[in-house]
């Protein structure tokens, strides 16, 4: 089996690094590829960096009108090739298939917004700011941008950043997940076929060797990060110690409350789809349930009636609803989590731990799972479980309710079921989260609107996707001028 190639300078080429790792079918543990990983793929950075330090010399002068027009014709090539695409997400990610055309969507959406950034790079003016003086505010590319993606949305995550880096005047590089890097080359693939320059995006592989290449090559001003907290973390510190511009989205824990007063049918479908969508794989899966007052044992027969019929299984075949989790050692952790949880006093309402699926038994399987009557300072309550696990809570007010979404230290999603208008607004304006779903249960951003997220879920100030993107892929520069009238005078 071939070792995956690096895309830089607008050709394939191999990598610098001999070793590999494996890149995995998590529905069945078939090998796919084989991708560099190790040491030397440190190497590979400085070569994709000076490919696009040199694309970027004409591209930042390039009318931005001309920069976007390639995102059209991307548009294109990733609609005509959503389904093949969709299929490698599903093969290496494990979600379904219909979750991964979904996932390609956002990502079009994405490339559609970025064409957009004649309007969004505009610039302020202000005349007479004084007698004869006038003073306006314009955008510059930043230079040379790196991304480095998680696995779990392997089709999605790079358009938060690609097109508006490149609309903006900037140049690219690429560097996603060890465990899922298929998808992006099939989109390089298609990125090979457009107008661009050679050099202006790249894609390279590796782990931590390649990423710390990129954080502290000089050359290189800005990072995009997603993943988890930890790496989230690190990334902002040393890219920021390095004088780059950083964002840094990073891992979650997302609660749902569900007032007396919310329709209870409707709501649990919704929770079971947020919290079992992906496998929990996804850093907007619902996770604590915090029913408020009296529902009188309806919400957790609804949500165990709603979880028990999720279809599970290869997401290929018709009619999955919930692939596998990524790897062994993911199953096994979330496995622990639930043992440790029930150990700790909670009880089991739905234990999908047994998991077998005819013909892919060895797969990494988790049916969905609801605990109840979890220890407050648990892991299931606390940690984030990245799995098709539910804790089920009661409070009695939505005091109460809101102060422990308060007392997490994540801050990427927080939602609520009711419709109670005022339910709603109290809400809204004291739930400490970045993303906030209103009877939603993935409170996901549209393209326009930025990706956000607080406290441990988010390193930086400008956010992914919209208008946020526009602002990190820029530099501001104030001109301040004065034509006296004096001078006019003269002629
Ligand atoms: P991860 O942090 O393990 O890996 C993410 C990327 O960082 C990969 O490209 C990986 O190669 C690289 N990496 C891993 N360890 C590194 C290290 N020590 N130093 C430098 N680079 C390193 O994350 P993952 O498991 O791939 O993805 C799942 C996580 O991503 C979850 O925590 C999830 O919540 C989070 N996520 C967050 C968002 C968001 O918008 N906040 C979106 C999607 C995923």
């Amino acid at each position: 089996m071939d070792t995956l190639k690096n895309y830089i300078n607008g050709k394939w080429v191999e990598s610098q690094e001999n070793s590999t790792v494996d890149v995995v079918n998590p529905a069945n543990q078939e090998v796919l590829a084989k991708a560099p990983f190790g040491r030397k793929t440190g190497n590979d950075v400085q070569e994709a960096v000076s490919a696009a330090a040199k694309a970027l010399k004409d591209w930042k002068d390039t009318p931005v009108m001309k920069r976007v027009q390639p995102l059209y014709k991307l548009k294109q090539l990733l609609e005509e090739h959503q389904d093949e695409i969709a299929e490698l997400i599903t093969l290496e990610c494990g979600k379904s298939f219909v979750e991964s055309k979904a996932e390609i969507q956002r990502g079009i959406e994405n490339v559609e917004t970025a064409c957009a950034t004649p309007t969004l790079m505009q610039s302020e003016f202000s005349e007479n700011v004084a007698t004869g003086i006038d003073e306006f505010m314009i955008r510059q590319p930043i230079g040379v941008c790196a991304c480095i993606s998680p696995f779990n949305f392997p089709g999605m995550i790079p358009f938060w950043f690609l097109p508006y880096a490149i609309a903006c005047g900037n140049s690219f590089i690429l560097k996603p997940s060890e465990k899922v890097p298929l998808t992006m080359i099939r989109v390089f693939e298609l990125i090979d076929q457009l107008d661009l320059p050679s050099g202006l995006i790249n894609l390279i592989h590796g782990g931590k060797e390649s990423v710390d290449a990129l954080l502290d090559h000089p050359e290189v001003k800005a990072i995009s990060f997603v993943g988890s907290t930890s790496v989230a973390r690190y990334i902002y510190q040393r890219g920021a110690a390095n004088g780059k511009r950083v964002q840094a989205q990073g891992g979650a824990k997302n609660p749902v409350i569900v007032m007396p007063d919310a329709d209870i049918e409707m709501t649990s479908k919704i929770i079971a789809d947020s919290v079992y969508g992906c496998a929990g794989q996804r850093c907007l899966a619902a996770s604590n349930i915090i029913a408020v007052g009296d529902h009188g044992g309806m919400i957790r027969d609804a949500l165990v009636e709603a979880a028990k019929n999720k279809t599970t299984g290869f997401g290929m075949d018709a009619g999955i609803e919930m692939g596998p989790v990524i790897t062994p050692e993911s199953k096994r952790r979330i496995e622990g989590i639930i043992a440790q949880g029930v150990a700790e006093g909670a009880g089991l309402l739905l234990d999908g731990r047994k998991a077998s699926i005819d013909g892919y038994e060895t797969g990494n399987f988790i049916k969905p799972t609801i605990l109840e009557n979890v220890a407050l300072d648990g892991e299931l309550i606390m940690a984030e479980i990245f799995g098709p696990v539910m804790s089920l809570l009661h409070m009695e007010t939505i005091a109460q309710a809101i102060d422990f979404v308060n007392q997490n230290n994540y801050g990427n999603m927080a939602c609520i079921f009711t419709t109670s208008g005022l339910n709603a607004r109290t809400f809204r304006n004291r739930a400490d989260a970045g993303n906030i779903g209103i009877n939603i249960g993935v409170a996901a951003p549209m393209a326009q609107f930025p990706f956000s997220g607080w406290n441990d879920s988010f390193f930086g100030d400008l956010h992914g996707q919209g208008r946020h993107a526009i602002e990190f892929f820029t530099q501001t520069k104030v001109v301040i001028e004065r034509w006296p009238s004096e001078w006019t005078r003269k002629f």
